[in-house]
């Protein structure tokens, strides 16, 4: 394709021309094609020396992936064109003002606002600032070792962090603990009860005789829907009940252990007892430490065998592989005491405070190149003065290595985590929308690039350098203006796309398809109505809800309705597409019994404006139930439901969303069909990848039509049984949708959470028909995407439909040596139509630092961030590889990643010390999290459907849900006064940190959780539950009574406020200690062994430790 012909006046997006009108035609035939070819103008150019009026061919070093670049506007006679027209709204920002100011990119903030002086940082945040004195944090695990002074572990007291009887102790190994009903006697804790021995004389610490376990079988839990976290034996008529684990193997006697006492302090670093040592970091003294209270029994199942735990091989087992000189000397029956104090190691909480104490009081301001934003976890306002705010953008790191030979060294994987659409909270403003009229936005003749706050203006302001690709540009006549002696442009402060990081432009007719503005988008709703989604009650549900639902269809700005239509089909093995025309006295209805070929029987009624069609809307909603409430069909069809959808946006000619809200396996003759291939026994073989894969190429297909009809699919699932996520989800998730599941769906246990999801997933504001493109800066290339898009190129992001919460991750690599003068450099660009039907490109630039030492690399990481990419990245991992294969590779590169810092950073040491860089202390408990997630290492209870949906969901996280959702929050209630109205200090997520005596709550931002102790004080139960005794209440219950007083009051603000911050509704599960839910409750005390073998987070910083001393050997 030669792209110098082809290029239209503004040539949209970068991309392969002229194509918009054609783009999705030609790029979604099967193969791709032609525009699979390099993109033509080469988002990755490299840097052009100096300015070129027509760069000779093989001089300048012209993108890889392009022939020569269209490198001058000569050349570009369609865009001179355009910007000779140019004549309009290239002012639309008012006068110029007359700021002089040193050009700074984004120091100021745009518009009329108060001049502000550049910030300067507080320490803290000073990237190149000394390290804080706690820079290394270091856990002599050798000193963890000693247990020559501790006495053998009470058996009441709990099994501390491994097995305590004594046939544990000598084989190190954790016994057969992770199936459910087979314990061994003195196992009765699937998690190592993580009590250390001196607390077991903490008045607290009784022990308790489980005796709600000691019946046959549990009842099923009717309700709770745990996404990917389904409990209960082998699946026996419903493999998504949520059922509880046999517990028979809880004999009566068997000892449990009981709640430590108090939690203990959550000083991660600074024990009373160890040494601050000259290189800053911390450990205890060589020698026998009486303090260190946990067992180490050797290295559980870390980068293998996933599933259910297995006993180890012995040789897993090597005392020698610990380093600790003192084992050798220790009694045999004493080498696997090794104790190291939980308190000792890097504490997710510690940092989560540090972080909110030092930076959440003061606003972001984004002016500065390079700057690491607060954490995810700290509340903070962004002031946006030049880059995109860290809610649009987060890096893994913020200081890039120059070289590409640096950044294979370090082996941190150098990613953005992009949420293009992010939702801001109302003290920050939305991005500005800058209108140039009929010439659009100004962008770089050569890469595409959009104006920016770092293009650098020269020649008078009668040119511009890209800075991205070094292209020299002519300025448009309409758009010159004069420059300050710094040589800043005069009205710098006027255009949000000379000051700020994140801005619109609103696009023009050669961003469209077919250049035609885009009509509205439509809604239609595809309600499967078979015998199960009647007899659940859904159907009435839905049609009941929907009435009143379509009042709140998004609409933009100030708006009086919303420009979206809607369109109703209900379906079970044929379809039925409604008539709901206004001038119709009753809705009619159109059946389309040949699937096989599926058409459109209607055009004109079928898509209609809510008000006025709302007579027959409603009398169509009020009859669907009726009509089928005698239904005895129970096959579903399901890919030509989307295909009809999809169709009727294409008939239509606009972009939109299918709502699917869908029951079973769809199994009736159609295309789509699929079968029950659900397969235990492939876990843990080579073949359980298959178990990820769709079953059939032809949603892949199905996908790829949707996506150039700019048609995104949200399906809403409610399966009694295994209905294949893993092949449903292929439409939603290629174009941009979301997937919702409702096991086991019943009205009064679930309706609270499904009207949430729907009423949230209705409203929310998305971008329809969208591209999304990251241009770099020379030297570093976007090479690798996550999320829920489609892609047919290398370069360009697809997405039918982007919404607020999704995320799209890019991985960068080097093509060429960075500079650390001029840094680095990103932009985001998302061309996209708004729910009123207005074609918009939304810009973000984010400007980072370059460096040449490995130490300023270590400095500026972001380990969350750092986990949001490893997660998706293994999560995709398991499509192609065995899961070990995947685990081994995580394991290996954060080894390799602490390794490196070891070897070049950190001060010389004895090799007993762990040494961690203080932005990745938390990487191993963070990594140990995702390592045993129920898609890597699921327990028994997860079933195929909701590993697939895991998966699924993770892919589009955000970092701050990533966060919450491998190291969840565990709240205590009960410990601060009544009276205390601020959110209460998170404590960490292990059993140990429990007390009977106290109630807890724990969300991962799926799954919320009230845990409530054994001694819980009578007037809190009474306060909370309105019943006068622990027994009394109800266990699984989901609602909290509402009670007049503070302690509920208090109680329930507080859940209603973690359910406001979440993207999915978590409905509230109430788990009493001892009761037979806690084992769902305790799989998310993530720092504690799993029941499926999933190490403990002393267990695995010890593994952890071993890895690195042998890459450094
Ligand atoms: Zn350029």
């Amino acid at each position: 394709m030669n792209v110098n012909q082809s290029a239209p006046p503004v040539p949209p997006f970068g991309q392969p021309q002229p194509v918009y009108p054609g783009y999705h035609q030609s790029s979604y035939g099967g193969q791709p094609g032609s525009t699979a070819a390099p993109t033509p103008y080469g988002a990755y150019n490299g840097p052009v020396p100096g300015y070129q009026q027509t760069p000779p061919p093989g001089m300048s070093r012209a993108p890889p992936s392009s022939g020569a670049p269209p490198a001058s506007t000569a050349q570009a006679p369609g865009g001179q064109a355009a910007y000779g027209q140019f004549g309009q709204g290239d002012v639309q920002n008012g006068p110029s003002s007359t700021v002089q100011m040193q050009r700074l990119p984004g120091s100021q903030p745009f518009g009329s606002a108060p001049l502000v002086p550049v910030v300067s940082q507080p320490a803290v945040l000073q990237p190149y600032g000394p390290p804080p004195t706690s820079a290394q944090v270091t856990a002599q695990l050798a000193g963890m070792h000693i247990s020559g002074a501790v006495a053998p572990v009470p058996p009441t007291s709990g099994l501390g962090y491994g097995p305590p009887t004594s046939l544990a102790s000598a084989s190190g190994s954790f016994p057969n603990s992770g199936l459910y009903g087979s314990y061994p006697q003195g196992q009765a804790q699937g998690h190592p009860g993580a009590q250390p021995p001196q607390r077991s004389v903490l008045p607290q610490a009784s022990s308790f005789t489980p005796s709600a376990s000691g019946g046959p079988r549990m009842p099923s839990m009717t309700g709770p829907l745990l996404p990917g976290q389904s409990f209960g034996g082998p699946p026996v008529s419903q493999p998504n009940h949520i059922s509880s684990p046999p517990p028979q193997a809880l004999t009566p006697g068997t000892q449990m252990s009981g709640p430590p006492g108090p939690p203990p302090p959550m000083h991660s670093s600074q024990q009373p007892g160890y040494q601050l040592q000259q290189n800053g970091s911390f450990g205890p003294a060589r020698g026998p430490q009486p303090n260190y209270g946990s067992p180490y029994p050797g290295t559980a199942t870390f980068g293998s065998q996933p599933g259910p735990p297995q006993p180890l091989p012995p040789k897993r087992l090597d005392p020698d592989a610990i380093p600790s000189p003192q084992l050798n000397e220790l009694p045999p029956q004493q080498k696997t005491r090794h104790r190291i104090d939980p308190d000792a190691i890097p504490s997710p909480i510690q940092v989560i405070e540090d972080d909110r104490n030092n930076r959440g009081s003061e606003p972001f301001i984004t002016g500065v190149r390079g700057q690491v934003p607060p954490l995810v976890t700290t509340n903070f306002l962004v002031k946006d003065q030049g880059n995109a705010s860290p809610r649009y953008i987060r890096c893994t790191s913020y200081n890039i290595p120059c070289t590409s030979d640096m950044a294979k060294q370090a082996q941190v994987p150098l990613a953005a985590v992009i949420k293009p659409l992010a939702r801001l909270p109302p003290e920050e403003a939305s991005p500005y929308v800058v209108d140039h009229g009929e010439s659009g936005p100004l962008r770089c003749n050569r890469c595409k690039a959009y104006m920016c706050p770092f293009m650098q203006f020269i020649e008078g302001g009668r040119r511009f350098q890209c800075c991205f690709c070094s292209c020299i540009n002519d300025v448009p006549p309409q758009y010159f203006q004069h420059l300050d002696h710094t040589g800043k442009r005069v009205d710098a402060y006027d255009r949000p796309e000379l000051s700020l990081g994140s801005y619109e432009f609103l696009a023009t007719v050669d961003y469209c398809k077919n250049n035609k503005f885009p009509s509205p988008p439509a809604f239609i709703f595809m309600i499967d109505v078979s015998y199960n989604a009647i007899r659940s009650g859904l159907v009435r549900l839905l049609c009941e809800e929907l009435k009143s639902l379509l009042d709140f269809l998004p609409r933009e700005g100030g708006a009086e309705e919303s420009a979206v239509r809607v369109g109703f089909v209900t379906y079970n093995k044929v379809l039925h597409f409604y008539n709901v025309k206004s001038s119709l006295a009753q809705p009619q209805m159109m059946v389309v019994s040949d699937v096989g070929d599926m058409f459109v029987p209607l055009l004109d009624g079928f898509l209609v404006n809510v008000n006025e069609s709302r007579t027959v809307i409603t009398s169509l909603l009020d009859q669907i139930p009726e009509m089928f409430a005698d239904t005895r069909e129970t096959e579903t069809v399901f890919a030509p439901v989307i295909q009809a959808g999809m169709e009727a946006l294409k008939a239509a000619e606009c972009a939109g969303k299918l709502f699917l809200f869908h029951t079973s396996l769809p199994i009736a003759e159609a295309p789509g069909k699929l079968k029950n291939r659900d397969d235990r026994k492939l876990i843990n073989t080579d073949k359980e990848k298959t178990l990820f894969q769709p079953q059939t190429g032809a949603y892949q297909t199905l996908a790829k039509e949707c996506v150039a009809q700019g048609c995104c699919v949200d399906l809403f699932l409610f399966p009694n049984q295994y209905v294949d996520v893993a092949t449903l989800s292929v439409v939603p998730q290629l174009t941009g949708g979301s997937v919702y599941k409702y096991a086991c769906f019943q009205v009064e246990n679930d309706q609270e959470r499904f009207l949430s999801d729907l009423r949230r997933d209705v409203q929310k504001v998305v971008g329809f028909d969208a591209v999304m493109r990251v241009r770099t800066s020379t030297g570093i290339r976007a090479v690798d995407f996550f999320g829920a898009f489609y892609m047919s190129n290398t370069t360009d992001v697809e997405l039918a439909g982007l919404d607020g919460d999704k995320t799209v991750t890019v991985e960068f690599k080097h093509d060429d040596r960075l500079n650390e003068e001029s840094g680095a450099l990103l932009q985001c660009a998302l061309l996209y139509t708004s729910c009123a039907g207005q074609r918009r490109l939304r810009i973000h630039n984010l400007a980072l630092n370059c460096c040449t030492q490995l130490a300023d690399l270590y400095r500026n990481c972001e380990t969350d961030t750092l986990i949001n990419y490893m997660a998706k990245f293994a999560y995709r991992g398991v499509l192609n590889s065995p899961v070990k294969t995947v685990r081994d590779t995580l394991i290996t590169q954060c080894a390799q990643i602490l390794a490196c810092y070891r070897k070049n950073c950190a001060s010389p040491s004895s090799a007993g010390q762990l040494i961690l860089p203080e932005c990745m202390k938390l990487l191993p408990v963070y990594l140990n999290c995702v390592l045993k997630s129920d898609v890597l290492q699921p327990g028994a209870e997860v079933t195929t459907d909701d590993r697939a949906y895991v998966r699924l969901l993770v892919t589009s996280m955000d970092v701050a849900e990533t966060n919450v959702f491998f190291y969840p929050r565990l709240l205590p209630l009960t410990k601060s006064p009544i009276e205390n109205t601020t959110e209460p200090s998170a404590v960490r997520a292990s059993e140990e940190r429990l007390s009977n005596g106290d109630i807890y709550l724990l969300e991962n931002g799926l799954n919320l959780f009230l845990w409530v102790g054994a001694s819980v004080q009578q007037g809190v139960v009474q306060s909370l539950f309105g019943v006068s005794s622990f027994s009394q209440i109800t266990s699984g219950l989901s609602v909290l009574p509402v009670l007049d007083n503070l302690l509920s009051k208090k109680v329930r603000g507080l859940i209603d406020g973690l359910r406001a911050q979440r993207s999915r509704y978590m409905k509230l599960i109430v788990v009493k200690q001892e009761d037979k839910l806690e084992m769902l409750f305790k799989h998310f005390l993530v720092e504690d062994k799993s029941l499926s073998g999933g190490a403990s987070y002393v267990d695995f910083l010890c593994h952890m430790h071993k890895e690195i001393r042998q890459l450094l050997s």
